[in-house]
């Protein structure tokens, strides 16, 4: 099968190469890939970000289809559309995995990172944690919805939001425009989206933000206490700046929360007194578990949620990792190997 792989001669590019897939293990299913999406994540794992891995499979967002089973596999079957997210597998069995927590398990393995991922025309997955995607989904949109699509629909739920609350989401990309589709649309929240470019803005109030902010030209945490009567209900930080977690802070009202999903090095820098005074809550989101995936996937196929896709394909991908390092991508590119097997049949 056809593959890109992690190049040790070139550092932060794929290489393309044929090789075999291995036997399957108890408890695996192979998958013929239909499709995977581009993520920022694939972009660090790359380059060697989370520590080098030469040799390794990128790849997520993948989704495909069932192909061969091992023989005590009973989760699934051959024909089977299931996704490749980024947490592949967990322990099962401690406190996290337990308690509806898993994308924290300590002994996680992430597809494209720890474990060959989807950027291939055929993926293995541990059978109980590959999420089945529902009949009539297009694999395009279920690829941005195994990542993209489920972290934001967990930010907001994590968020606490309540219909008719206001929820301030900062970063109006591609994760920004997922996050406010599922406030508007799931959560029934009232929106407003916080971006330093205003075409983005323009697409987020085509996407339900009612009201739209450019920190740029003004003071954020000034308007959005006076628009809203005292402050956001709840925040979702997806911009890589520090300086949307800082405004997102002096954003949220008494009691308020604010989720932190982007992963900017440095520190938040937090003003005590307020944390303390207003009660402020600050949390991580990573992700999404198993279920949560489900979900999203059944929120994409009611039409709630439309994530803005572009098919490309599998040699592509160093132009596409420049395309993501320049910032010049709208909308998640996502490698269609339909093509690459058309082509090859
Ligand atoms: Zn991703
Ligand atoms: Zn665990």
């Amino acid at each position: 099968m056809k593959a890109a792989v992690i190049s040790q001669a070139q550092p932060g590019k794929v290489e393309f190469r044929h090789q075999t897939v291995r036997a399957l293990a108890s408890g695996e299913a192979l998958v013929n890939v239909e499709c995977c999406g581009v993520c920022h994540t694939d972009l660090h794992v790359v380059q060697g970000d989370f520590g080098p891995v030469p040799g390794r499979i990128p790849g997520h967002e993948g989704i495909g289809i069932v192909s061969a089973i091992a023989d005590d596999v009973t989760s699934l079957k051959v024909g089977d559309r299931v996704s490749i997210a980024w947490f592949y597998e967990g322990c099962g069995v401690c406190e996290y995995c337990v308690s509806g927590r898993e994308t924290f398990c300590r002994n996680v393995k992430n597809a494209g990172y720890s474990v060959d991922g989807a950027m291939a025309e055929q993926c293995i997955v541990k059978a109980d944690y590959a999420v089945k995607v529902p009949e009539g989904l297009d694999p395009l949109v279920a690829s941005s919805i195994t990542c993209a699509g489920v972290t934001t629909y967990k930010a907001a739920q994590v968020s606490g939001v309540r219909p008719g609350q206001w929820l301030a989401i900062w970063g109006a990309g591609g994760l920004g425009n997922m996050a406010i589709q599922f406030a508007r649309n799931v959560f029934n929240a009232r929106v407003i989206a916080i971006d330093i470019q205003d075409d983005k803005l323009a697409l987020a109030r085509e996407s339900g933000a009612e009201i739209t902010l450019n920190p740029g030209k003004e003071d954020v945490p000034a308007r959005i206490h006076e628009l809203t009567g005292g402050g956001a209900h709840s925040a979702i930080v997806v911009a890589v700046a520090r300086s949307a977690f800082n405004q997102a802070v002096n954003s949220v009202r008494a009691g308020g929360k604010v989720v932190c999903v982007a992963v900017p090095a440095g520190e938040l820098s937090l003003n005590i007194v307020k944390t303390v005074l207003d009660g402020i809550q600050i949390v991580g989101s990573l992700v999404g578990t198993r279920q949560d995936l489900a979900e999203a996937f059944l929120h994409a196929l009611a039409g709630r949620v439309h994530p803005i896709v572009q098919p490309r394909k599998l040699e592509e991908l160093n132009a596409i990792f420049k395309e993501m390092d320049d910032g010049t991508i709208q909308g998640r590119m996502v490698i269609d190997l339909r093509t690459v097997q058309r082509t090859e049949e």
